[in-house]
């Protein structure tokens, strides 16, 4: 059981103690120094969003471990934060990380325990003499949940070119800040950002350690796996217009209520995915008039699904679709259904994948995972692999979300053991 962040260890850098204590210890020492940062006291959950006082702080943490450990620190032209050992231009290099913002009450280990699982490998590494023959770097990507500004992977699709400076230079707050004035708030220019591929040639391999978001080691019996793909996924807007009337005098056989047509919507998407062995979820609508005594005029409902692969999602998505239509012709309800973004699905690279169970013994669990990462999009442009850790809730994106300590240490030795291998050949 990890320690509860209302006892934290004194912030302090103890890292050469760490570094002899080899990576459990210092594991244990790093989480608790980071847990305390950006916890909501009333939800037990993380509010660390992109360029806020808790990112400050976050980001103050990671400098503090790279300059106590002698590494070279640096920030990049997106704000991602790097942590160098050997030199940052030799290239050739074997990088890990992963970020330290959250979403809104997050969970204490999605995007932390990799970075905290770097430090703690290297400290592993360290202590056991390991000699070095690639450059390592440390590194956390800058608002990788998209909490504050609704784009995921910012500091990452940045740096890859899958974002332009001036789309990022859109992007707006809840409050109307804009990105670059939250950068340049945190001390941060945003007039650098942009892509950035004489960085990413540097990079022989990424491997981001990260919390499972689901229960597949739990039924393996596994503390670790490795990812073999992130699937593909998209979001749908359905548009159900019907005619706005009195809730009190409109009898029901006269009425055209988008809000059935909708609900059966719902049903036909759990069905449809259930069947398919994909997921598909309706969490976000907004109804017009919205008031409690009127047959809604418009219902606007947000379909998120993704599966395993392209065909089973396609399958999904046109099923549910064409239910919602049979629906809507029955209810006199006009339909109308927009993409509103997808990202297909991201194999990680086999020979890298295929390296990295090879070191790890080769019976590691390999598992896909319907949730995106920085490693998915830089894998566009780096050979890229991801380590899952087991979480025995299956939760994420919530304070429920859980790893054992046992399980964090097996995950930070596998991290050292990988890049031992791929670094220290
Ligand atoms: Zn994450």
């Amino acid at each position: 059981m990890i320690p509860t962040p209302e006892a934290p260890a004194p912030r302090s850098a103890a890292a050469p103690a760490a570094a002899a204590r080899g990576g459990a210890g210092s594991f244990h020492t790093l989480w608790n120094e980071l847990a305390p940062i950006g916890r909501h006291a009333d939800s037990g959950g993380y509010r660390r969003y992109a360029w806020t006082g808790a990112d400050a702080d976050c980001r103050a943490w990671f400098r503090a471990q790279a300059e106590s450990r002698g590494l070279t620190y640096e920030v990049d032209r997106n704000g991602n934060q790097w942590a160098w050992l050997g030199d940052p231009l030799a290239g050739d290099a074997v990088v890990t990380g992963s970020h330290l913002d959250s979403v809104p009450d997050g969970g204490a280990f999605d995007g932390p325990l990799g970075v905290v699982s770097s430090f703690a490998a290297l400290d592993e590494l360290r202590s056991r003499g390991a000699a070095f023959s690639r450059p390592l770097a440390i590194t956390n990507f800058g608002d990788e949940e998209g909490a504050r500004f609704g784009l995921a992977c910012v500091g990452s699709r940045l740096a890859a070119g899958q974002l332009t400076k001036e789309k990022a230079y859109e992007l707006r707050d809840g409050d109307g800040v804009s990105l670059p004035e939250a950068m340049e708030r945190a001390g941060y220019d945003p007039e650098t950002i942009g892509a950035d591929p004489e960085r990413l040639a540097r990079i022989g391999a990424f491997v981001e350690l990260h919390v499972e978001q689901g229960r597949a080691l739990d039924l393996s019996g596994d503390r670790v796996g490795i990812a073999s793909a992130i699937w593909p996924h998209g979001r749908w807007r359905f548009d159900f217009h019907g005619e706005a009337n009195h809730a009190g005098t409109t009898r029901l056989v006269d009425r055209r209520d988008p809000m059935l047509t909708y609900a059966a919507t719902v049903l036909a998407a759990r069905q449809e995915a259930a069947l398919a062995g994909a997921v598909a979820t309706f969490g976000k609508i907004s109804v017009e008039p919205n008031g409690v005594n009127a047959i809604p005029s418009l219902v606007r409902g947000w379909l998120d699904s993704r599966a395993a692969d392209q065909a089973t999602l396609d399958t999904v998505v046109t099923a549910v679709e064409k239910a919602a239509r049979e629906h809507a012709d029955r209810d006199g309800i006009d339909l109308a259904v927009v993409r509103e973004s997808f990202t297909p699905v991201v194999e990680f690279e086999h020979a890298l994948r295929d390296e990295l169970n090879r070191i790890l013994g080769g019976s590691v669990p390999v598992l896909g995972t319907g949730a995106g990462h920085d490693a998915g999009i830089l894998s566009a442009a780096v050979p890229t692999a991801m380590l899952f850790v087991r979480n025995p809730t299956g939760v994420s994106h919530s304070p429920r979300e859980f790893a054992a300590e046992d399980d964090c240490v097996a995950g930070v030795l596998a991290l050292a053991d990988v890049l031992e291998g791929l670094a220290c050949r």
